[in-house]
């Protein structure tokens, strides 16, 4: 397919609309109306709103029955200040499209626009805008959502950019794509005592000592572990500022990761051991919570091999990284219920990088990722 330059510009304007008016994961209101107003240019033969949340999803209906393929983009935006200084800089403080979930949603926009020239021959196309994947809560809440029972995919593809892969380069992999993670939290209850009687009280000072220390040792463990893993604390607290105080209470927050589903069980069984037994050793109550679970996104092989066809029969270089990537995506929960894949297009080697606050998502490999996606859905539905 070729786009005209017209209908790019278009795509191209939209994206930095929505780069303009960023939203937080979950709060994505005015992002799903602004982009529900842009698609009904499009005539989608249905639009579904409010999936887990603000998501929406817009279909494109073939002439005859077929196949369901889901092609999902992200929507949400970062906590962090955008440093750039172009004229459609966030406009809120504080808040800015530093993954470039703007620029996924305007490509996806962008394969409303091709499929309203084409629609497919056969089956439907279900476009899915998904809220809230920074935080991993936004997919599992989309396929939980009682009106996806009628968007059930026989077929799921996604993509992200990836800045340090050559700008339009498509990164593909059998199997493990991007690892499994979550995040940690453990409560540490004790007593508080005077800080000249430490005796009287139960502090848990120890305890988070060893929990730091096992967990580092558990995270450089081979044994018993199929691939790669990892543990990283990111948060403790211990007790209150306060020097007339022995502390009472600490919290201990890590992350784990790994690149496969049965190693992060393993993983998690393990911290928890750890976990109980330094709260046993100090007689301390302690209390296990967990965040931001995400799944490994484990790709299909034949959908790897529909994303090989299109990259190659329209002249796109392919890398194929010997390991997943260790970020994690809530993509897998898509890709533990339906069969499919998701690739990553690059970004420009010298990009700055996702998250940071000079990020920006870069325009130019809007038309190979709409293409890439067009082709797919050409391949499996004509
Ligand atoms: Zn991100
Ligand atoms: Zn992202």
């Amino acid at each position: 397919m070729t786009i005209s330059n017209d209908d790019l510009r278009q795509i191209i304007a939209f994206r930095q609309r929505l780069h303009q008016h960023p939203e937080l994961s979950g709060k994505e209101v005015e992002t799903a109306k602004r982009i529900k107003e842009f698609l009904q240019m499009f005539s989608p033969d249905k639009i579904y709103e409010n999936l887990g949340g603000n998501g929406l999803a817009a279909v494109y209906q073939g002439k005859d029955e077929g196949a369901t393929l889901l092609i999902r983009a992200d929507m949400d935006a970062l906590p962090i200040n955008e440093t750039n200084n172009f004229a459609y800089k966030s406009t809120t403080p504080g808040v800015a499209h530093k993954c470039g979930h703007d620029g996924h949603a305007a490509i996806l926009a962008g394969v409303a626009q091709a499929l309203h020239q084409r629609p497919p021959s056969r089956g439907r196309v279900v476009l899915l805008f998904q809220p809230a994947e920074e935080t991993g809560q936004g997919a599992k809440r989309v396929i939980d959502d009682p009106q996806f029972a009628a968007l059930q995919p026989n077929y799921t593809f996604a993509l992200h950019n990836l800045p340090g892969f050559a700008a339009g380069t498509v990164v593909v992999r059998d199997k493990h794509f991007a690892a499994a993670s979550k995040g940690m939290i453990i409560r540490l209850t004790g007593k508080t005592s005077h800080a000249a009687n430490p005796e009287h009280g139960i502090s848990p000072a120890m305890a988070v000592a060893d929990i730091i220390r096992g967990f580092t040792g558990l995270s450089m463990e081979k044994e018993g572990f199929e691939d790669f893993k990892l543990i990283t604390i990111i948060h403790t607290r211990l007790g209150e500022i306060a020097f007339g105080t022995t502390p009472g209470y600490a919290e201990v927050m890590a992350t784990l990761r790994s690149f496969r589903n049965d190693d992060m069980q393993r993983l998690t069984d393990q911290a928890v051991e750890i976990a109980q037994q330094a709260a046993d050793r100090y007689r301390l109550h302690e209390k296990i919570e967990w965040r931001e679970e995400f799944p490994a996104t484990v790709n299909d092989k034949s959908c790897v091999d529909i994303i090989r066809q299109t990259a190659t029969r329209n002249n796109l270089k392919i890398e194929e990284p010997d390991t997943p990537f260790r970020w994690s995506e809530d993509f897998g929960y898509f890709t533990s219920r339906y069969k499919g894949a998701m690739f990553g297009i690059g970004s420009g080697k010298s990009h700055p990088e996702l998250h940071h606050p000079d990020y920006d998502f870069p325009d130019k490999i809007i038309p190979q990722a709409i293409t890439m996606f067009d082709g797919i859905v050409r391949n499996i539905l004509g």
